[in-house]
């Protein structure tokens, strides 16, 4: 598995698939033709399908400044993978280089007929069952864990990290009016902070967590920073989990690093083994993968076994199985955000759920992971974030 860095990246939003991802593409072909007389960028699958709600083709054109660029949204070409992007450069009217790029998730890339590189991977672990023996053959926790692989530093990296996921739920508590892209979904997340309803402690606490939910995610929306926790569109769910806990609850800064820890090992074993990307797997791989990093993370905040991690993050994600991407218009907002607050309450309940059921648990963390995959794969094309589908389809 690779680092934690890789996992948790500060961007921009809306999309770590459709915006970091070909940015960063786009950013290797200009560094290696940066005088050509003009480039042109062909789309394919969901880039080309949801590329234009997403702001893909601003994000590209960003990476080439006032040079002659043109993007085209080939949406009848079939391709090799849901996220895939041809560069070219010419000089003159000759192509100097065609480059085929796949955004693969969390903003990560692969240059096609390049492996990843085997120094970037720094866990000799890759299933939970084999971290699970080891940690308990050397007594460590999840997060001790990262920290004898990743080093200290990695400790000053999720401190950064945590300031970044805070500062989103800041600014979007702050914000009010319509988030752009023409579907005129008003800001909801300072209306759920202010609302004065009679209510229960749960439904206060719904409330609460849900609103930090909705920050990030209209931040994300809108084009702010925020943390791939794994992605952009589920960048909502850990923070919004995290901080209402460690409000809550008193939880520590170290507390809240070693949750961001733990949390991160869950979320690379599902990027390692199955996928984040919602093109690839729906959105069970997006949300359902940032609901099982959150209860992990929780679950480590309340000093809970490996065993109830495990079965924190297991049902987290159990329960997103087969859950659909159908981003309405193609902008990362209905239902991405609510999903966002919907997932946040989930993970909470599947740690309460764990301190009863762990010892009856039945279904391992790595079989979740392979029934995710399977189930991705299985999903029709019309519902990995193409919008060709269900809301996306139905809504006029
Ligand atoms: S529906 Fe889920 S996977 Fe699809 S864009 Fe929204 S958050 Fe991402």
């Amino acid at each position: 598995m690779k680092s934690l860095r890789q996992l948790y990246k500060i961007g921009v939003g809306p999309s770590s698939s459709h915006t970091m991802g070909p940015a960063k593409a786009a950013e290797g072909f200009f560094a290696d033709h940066p005088n050509a007389d003009k480039y042109k960028v062909v789309l394919f699958g969901s880039l080309a399908l949801t590329g234009q709600g997403h702001g893909t083709d601003r994000a590209i054109k960003g990476v080439f400044g006032n040079k002659d660029v043109e993007i085209i949204f080939d949406k009848e070409s079939p391709c090799v993978h849901p996220n895939t992007m041809d560069f070219y450069a010419y000089v003159g009217d000759e192509i100097v280089e065609k480059r085929q790029v796949f955004s693969v998730g969390g903003g990560a890339i692969l240059v096609a007929g390049e492996s990843f590189c085997p120094e970037q991977e720094i866990y000799p672990h890759n299933s939970f069952a084999e971290i699970k023996e080891y940690c308990q053959k050397n007594n460590l926790r999840l997060w001790q864990y990262a920290i004898q692989y990743e080093g200290e530093e990695i400790v000053d990296y999720m401190k950064t990290i945590w300031q970044a996921m805070n500062n989103s739920i800041e600014e979007g508590l702050c914000q009010e009016g319509v988030l752009p892209g023409g579907l005129n979904v008003v800001r909801r997340a300072k209306m759920l902070v202010t609302a004065k309803h009679k209510e229960s402690p749960q439904t206060h606490e719904d409330r609460i967590v849900s609103s930090y939910a909705f920050a990030v995610g209209e931040q994300n929306a809108s084009g702010g920073t925020i943390v791939t926790a794994p992605t952009c569109g589920a960048s909502g769910v850990l923070p919004a989990v995290f901080r209402f806990s460690v409000e809550h609850h008193n939880f520590t800064e170290d507390d809240l690093i070693h949750a961001l820890l733990t949390a991160g090992i869950v979320g690379n074993l599902v990027k390692t083994n199955a996928s984040i990307s919602g093109a690839e797997c729906g959105c069970q791989a997006e949300i359902g993968t940032a609901c099982s990093m959150a209860a992990a993370g929780l679950a480590e905040m309340h000093n809970m076994s490996l065993q109830e991690i495990e079965y924190s993050a297991e049902v987290a994600l159990e329960h997103h199985l087969g859950l659909t991407c159908d981003p309405v218009c193609g902008l990362v907002q209905i239902p991405c955000i609510e999903r966002n607050a919907v997932a946040a309450m989930r993970a909470i309940n599947a740690v309460s759920l764990a301190t009863f059921l762990t010892a009856s648990a039945k279904i391992s963390f790595d079989t979740v992971v392979t029934a995710m995959y399977e189930t991705g794969k299985d999903i029709l094309e019309s519902y990995r974030e193409t919008s060709i589908g269900g809301l996306a389809k139905l809504y006029k």
